[in-house]
């Protein structure tokens, strides 16, 4: 039975879809004004682990990841620059909707990119935010008709007074109505101070029948989440950071729209920090995928470095932790490609795996039984390898496309090529107990040197 924990409720939950054997999941995307960082790609990294649990127990999924390349402002409310306008500045280009397509489109290759080499399978879609305009201005349309829409002079507002249940998301504490009444000030024709855009007035933006503009972030979510998964859907995803606005917010609109409830589970995952610290763009504390590429880092190693925790559970980043992450990942790699084809995987070991995913995704006891896997001499080596394959349905850490032998030095973290060359250099003066004491700190960290006649050959343990 799958457990998930769901922010909707604060409990964790047994999962049951709307429809038998068929799920319906919404992955809030990315903005796509900038290269990912590590941080944004926990969160693709956790849907993705939820995509195989689902189809792991027994699921077909149909899974939407949106790509917001128009509307999403540099704070999560109405206030700030829209990013994608931003990164026209920054890019040196105009401040037309042809340019910020080309912005988006580059970013989004980026991406893509990033999500094949962290093994992330591709979402049934992506749609982008720039193409559904005119799911926005139907379901904006119909906020009007409620009377819950109204427009000022910058854009057309969400009346806030007509969805008391606004906050239920994660329990938001609400400001009282003398609180709320003494901000009106800040944006003096809003009706209620925490009444939030859906639209906003903007010349370089689309026709509609209010004037020209933009969307706002929330409604492109809703009006992409409804028109793929229908108006009620089992599942919908993003980082802690969208619960108090962004997904409140949603919530909002669609439920006020369709008078019926948006989203059954809502699941989160934690961020990524930096000396406690949350990665951001804007902090400059931010590592993108490449850099760790860079720093000779497979991305893989990466994806196990965030597993051994829970998606739920903040975690905190080091180039420490990162290198033992490798380690562990190049032993697991070795291991795999040792052990023979054509076993049966081992019952009593998937079931205490399937167990542990069914509570709401335990990837890190996930990890741990996978060593325990490894270490247990008791199973036969074609059984093992046979069970590790079903493991890596939801972990996908992908042993079989990487290579275990002979790796080429200069692809070794530096720290290791640096290690293997002041060996080479001690082996030339002849100090041969400080070499061996060298060979000794890699065989501890995974490498085994062999030394050979055109040089040291590095296999990984
Ligand atoms: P954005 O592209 O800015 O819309 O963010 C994409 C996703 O990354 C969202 O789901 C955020 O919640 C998530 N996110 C942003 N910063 C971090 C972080 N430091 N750690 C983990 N997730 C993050
Ligand atoms: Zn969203």
């Amino acid at each position: 039975m799958l457990k998930l924990h769901n922010t909707l409720t604060g409990k964790t939950e047994e999962f049951k879809s709307i429809t038998a054997g068929k799920v319906g999941m919404y992955n809030c995307g990315p903005t796509v004004y900038n290269f990912a960082h590590i941080g944004n790609l926990r969160a693709y990294v956790f849907a993705d682990v939820l995509r195989r649990s689902l189809e792991y127990t027994g699921y077909t999924v149909t899974q939407i990841m949106n790509i917001t390349d128009v509307g999403h402002l540099v704070g999560d409310g109405d206030e700030g620059d829209d990013k994608m306008t931003k990164a026209l500045i920054r890019e040196g280009k105009p401040k037309t909707r042809d340019a910020m397509r080309e912005v988006a489109n580059t970013y989004f290759e980026a991406f893509k990119q990033d999500l094949e080499k962290l093994n992330i399978e591709t979402p049934t879609q992506f749609p982008f935010a720039s193409e559904h305009i005119q799911e926005d201005i139907d379901l904006i349309s119909v906020l009007f008709e409620k009377d819950i829409a109204y427009q000022i002079s910058d854009g057309i507002y969400f009346d806030l007074s007509k969805f008391p249940e606004y906050g239920k998301l994660g329990n938001i504490k609400q400001e009282t109505v003398e609180e709320t009444e003494s901000r009106i000030g800040i944006n003096s024709e809003k009706k209620n101070y925490r009444d939030f855009a859906l639209w906003k007035f903007n010349d370089a933006g689309w026709e509609t029948p209010w004037g020209k503009g933009f969307p706002g972030w929330h409604i492109e979510c809703s009006a992409m989440s409804m028109k793929y998964l229908g108006e009620t859907f089992d599942i919908h995803t993003g980082g802690i950071d969208h619960i108090p606005t962004h997904h409140n917010n949603e919530i909002a609109q669609s439920e006020s729209a369709t008078g019926k409830e948006y989203a059954h589970y809502w699941l989160h995952s934690a961020h990524v920090q930096v000396d406690g610290g949350k990665m951001a763009k804007s902090e400059n504390n931010f590592i993108t995928l490449q850099t760790l590429i860079d720093k000779k880092f497979s991305p893989l190693a990466y994806r196990y470095w965030l597993l051994q925790a829970r998606y739920s559970s903040p975690v905190n980043f080091s180039w420490e932790a990162l290198e033992a992450a490798q380690q562990a990942y190049n032993k697991l790699t070795t291991l795999y490609h040792s052990l023979p084809d054509n076993g049966k995987p081992v019952v009593s070991y998937l079931t205490s795996f399937t167990t542990l995913i069914e509570d709401d995704l335990d990837t890190a006891k996930s990890i741990a039984l996978l060593w325990e896997l490894a270490k247990d001499d008791t199973i036969n080596p074609a059984d093992k390898k046979s069970t590790i394959q079903k493991f890596n349905e939801v972990l996908g850490f992908d042993f079989n496309n990487q290579t275990s032998m002979n790796q080429k030095i200069q692809d070794l973290p530096f720290e290791i090529q640096a290690l293997i060359e002041y060996r080479e250099e001690v082996r030339k003066n002849k100090d041969f107990k400080t070499s061996d004491n060298i060979r000794n700190e890699l065989k501890e960290k995974g490498y085994l040197v062999e030394d050979k006649p055109d040089g040291p050959q590095i296999s990984l343990i």
